[in-house]
């Protein structure tokens, strides 16, 4: 990782979506202006919160069966210590590997939704709302992600929950009939994963005070290696000729990812919870790629890529290949943690972009 970049700034104080003409977002500052912003809220409502300090329940007894990723953490620990850990659980996998990043081993975090599950329009189930009971705090997207939320939380009265894309501007979905909502794949973009980690680090530090050193030095250490990724990833599409840079998806899941790189996104629908393919998105889709001459199109791993593969038979593009965005892989997959996902995914772009049409 490179010690200085553009403005004479360290990467420590850059703005990490302000490279490449892509806009600027205000809230994504230095590491102090955001704790400046978001620490005191934070801590303030989780110690009026009641339950912030309640015992957790073992999740094997809440649930029934295992967690959707296995909280490594557990290996050799006592089953009384495990006991006395605090239970952190997040709404899907992705969230959960970037607050194990953060907690280390002094707390324990688990993905609500499992590997793979669709999670828009997850429905929950009573062993979830039983499990939430017994969590010390909840950590959730927001942006509309989580449509099953309202439910899950009407259950859950006493457990603090901290919505970790507060801070970052949202993007608009511009198609179809969530037009003007926000776009709820905020993670999508490294500068806001900075905000999510700020704000795991700020929920755990309220949490657990006296554990408030070690969290900020893993959110400090995981920061960085982010911001290191993306200098990395930002090479990588540079490579791409500027007329090809055009993400092709099922889902209308990369605008912050796009905005950030100076890609041009196209896609089958805007959000998997209303994933209906029809002749018109699926026309209007094959005339873009087919004006573009792209050479590769591409589909997440939450849904069918049957319909992107016609797309890419009727435009003369290839399919290439499998997207992670709203969960991770298993563990011997692609897409193991967060910043696997992030590099997966630039790979995937970049080698199919770098072919040539059929
Ligand atoms: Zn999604």
């Amino acid at each position: 990782m490179a010690s200085t970049s553009g403005a004479g700034k360290t990467d420590a104080e850059r703005p990490v979506g302000c490279v490449h003409g892509s806009r600027c977002r205000g809230a994504v500052a230095t590491p102090i202006d955001l704790r400046s912003l978001l620490v005191l809220p934070l801590a303030v409502a989780l110690a009026l919160l009641p339950s912030a300090c309640k015992a957790p329940q073992s999740e094997a007894s809440a649930n029934g069966s295992q967690p959707a990723t296995a909280p490594s953490l557990q290996v050799g620990r006592s089953a009384a210590s495990e006991a006395a850990t605090p239970l952190v659980l997040t709404t899907f996998t992705v969230l959960a590997d970037m607050a194990r990043e953060v907690a280390g081993p002094h707390l324990r975090v688990a993905s609500i939704t499992r590997l793979g599950a669709e999670i828009h329009g997850y429905q929950v189930t009573p062993g979830d709302i039983e499990r939430g009971q017994g969590a010390s705090l909840i950590l959730d997207n927001g942006l509309g992600l989580e449509r099953w939320a309202r439910r899950f939380n009407a259950n859950l009265p006493g457990v603090p929950r901290v919505t970790l894309s507060a801070g970052i501007e949202p993007l608009p979905i511009t198609a179809d009939s969530g037009r003007g909502k926000p776009n709820p794949h905020a993670w999508m973009s490294p500068a806001n994963a900075l905000i999510y980690v700020e704000n795991i680090r700020a929920a755990m530090t309220a949490l657990m005070p006296q554990r408030a050193p070690q969290f900020a030095a893993n959110a400090r250490n995981y920061s960085n290696r982010i911001r290191a990724l993306d200098l990395e990833l930002r090479q990588a599409i540079s490579a791409i000729p500027p007329e090809r840079r055009l993400l092709v998806s099922c889902e209308g899941a990369f605008s912050y990812l796009a905005s950030d790189y100076g890609l041009d996104e196209a896609y089958l629908w805007p959000v998997n919870a209303e994933r209906q393919v029809t002749p018109q998105r699926m026309a209007r889709l094959i005339r873009t790629v087919k004006d573009r001459a792209v050479p590769a199109i591409f589909c997440e791993s939450t849904v069918s890529s049957e319909a992107q593969k016609q797309v890419a038979a009727e435009s003369g593009s290839r399919f290439g290949g499998v997207f992670y965005v709203d969960s991770l892989s298993g563990p011997r997959g692609p897409a193991a943690s967060y910043l696997d996902l992030l590099r997966h995914n630039v790979d995937t772009l970049v080698r199919g972009l770098e072919g040539q049409p059929r």
